[in-house]
């Protein structure tokens, strides 16, 4: 079933081996509940609990495929979810650090991420924040909706290195990549449209 879906993630344009191994390699079936296991590769998002989805492995593969990982990269994520697409930057190598703010699902998947031998420290606070105490990093991605570019976001980025969001509010999104040059300025390049839950503000406890 995994390597079916590869075959349909490459007939969909996804085209780094690295990512497609990387998927390859996680058993997505281990995210969702075990009632669901046929559901688990197909190409489609799916309801996790506390109200969140599980991106479709297409949207996560092609987000990995505009942060362009390298090995050893300091990465982070904006919206721990379900931890997968956690997992798949850790199968590429990268140190990753994930921000949820849902305090429930934060518990939950930070204990889950423990079955995986990655490099992935989860943390539990409003991703709008960043992490000041880790930063810079190589790469952030936001996998939820962001109304607005968040700049201590911007700030937390090494020179040359790439922040990756679906940026916008209502139904549909853009796929934003921002990238900073040596000298701190800005270029910034849309990959189309996208639907994902939205980014929102503060801690929220249960
Ligand atoms: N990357 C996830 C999919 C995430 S769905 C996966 O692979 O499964 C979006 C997640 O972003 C949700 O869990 C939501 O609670 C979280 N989120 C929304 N706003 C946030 C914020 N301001 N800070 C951190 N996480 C946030």
């Amino acid at each position: 079933m995994r390597k079916q879906l590869i075959k349909t993630l490459e007939s969909k344009g996804i085209k780094d081996k690295k990512v497609l191994s990387a998927i390859e390699n996680i058993p997505r079936h281990w995210f969702l509940d075990s009632s669901f296991l046929e559901y688990a590769y197909e190409d489609k998002p799916f309801p996790i609990g506390s109200g969140q989805t599980i991106s479709q492995p297409y949207t996560v593969a092609r987000q990995t495929e505009l942060l362009m990982v390298e090995k050893n990269m300091k990465v982070l994520e904006i919206g721990t979810g379900s931890g997968f697409q956690a997992c798949v930057l850790g199968d590429m190598g990268a140190k990753v650090y994930t921000v949820e703010r849902q305090k429930k699902l934060y518990l939950r998947t930070k204990a889950f991420l423990k079955n995986f031998p990655y490099r992935i420290k989860t943390f539990y606070d409003d991703g709008n924040k960043g992490l000041p105490a880790f930063a810079p990093f190589d790469r952030i991605i936001i996998t939820a909706a962001a109304p607005e570019i968040p700049q201590n976001l911007i700030e937390q980025l090494k020179p040359g290195g790439i922040l990756l969001l679906p940026l916008g509010f209502g139904d549909v999104q853009q796929m934003v990549r921002i990238t900073k040059d040596a000298e701190g300025n800005l270029k910034t390049e849309n990959f189309g449209n996208y639907r994902f839950v939205p980014m929102l503000k503060n801690r929220a406890d249960d």
